[in-house]
């Protein structure tokens, strides 16, 4: 093994700014990933990686999600990690690793996956493992407020924001307040967590 820890998602640039996106017309992430180019786009980060490590193992497509699986954690970015468990189906419920609602081997699977990013030597910034959350959860078992948090999140993590605790915690009540279109409008992390309460319903 080269390097412990190999970092993810950094072989490609950020974009600067949250963007809208050409087919779904929300900012780009936030069709993630029932939006091609949403997907894409997000997707591109982590395929970087995987093809880096098909390049530096010589590992055939599909040899390397059962090699990737079954090493220890830290030998290949988290990236590919995420990567692997897409392309090996769950043995139990044969959707997609991790991703399986009720599903006990997707659970054990998603909660392995995570050791990565709390590892001492772990090579990750916390808009990387807040990254990695969202598109986690965005692909996962759906659970309202929280995947709705992940997918207002993301344009704004795509450019390497990340929010404040206050400004999350501002955000999430916001929510639960029912004002997730009133989010959608609003202009990053600040602009989400400063929106004014209602005064009818203060
Ligand atoms: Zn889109
Ligand atoms: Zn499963």
């Amino acid at each position: 093994m080269a390097q412990p820890y190999p970092p993810g998602a950094r072989l490609l640039t950020r974009p600067d700014t949250a963007a809208p996106c050409p087919s779904c017309g929300g900012l780009v992430g936030r069709g993630y990933p029932t939006c091609l180019t949403c997907a894409d786009r997000v997707d591109a980060y982590w395929l970087a990686d995987w093809a880096a490590q098909l390049a530096i193992t010589g590992a055939a497509e599909d040899e390397l999600p059962a090699l990737v699986l079954a090493a220890p954690t830290g030998e290949y970015p988290w990236t590919c990690t995420d990567w692997a468990m897409r392309q090996a189906p769950c043995v139990v419920c044969r959707g997609e690793l991790g991703t399986g609602p009720g599903c006990a081997a997707c659970a054990k699977a998603d909660q392995a996956r995570w050791a990565w990013d709390f590892a001492p030597e772990a090579d990750m910034t916390p808009n990387e493992h807040a990254l990695r959350l969202a598109v986690a959860a965005l692909r996962g078992p759906a659970r309202d407020n929280v995947a709705t948090y992940w997918r207002l999140s993301l344009p704004y993590l795509l450019t390497g924001e990340l929010p404040t605790p206050a400004q999350a915690g501002r955000i999430r009540i916001h929510l639960l307040a029912g004002r997730a279109d009133d989010l959608a409008e609003a202009d990053g992390f600040a602009g989400m967590a400063a929106l004014t309460d209602l005064p009818w319903r203060a």
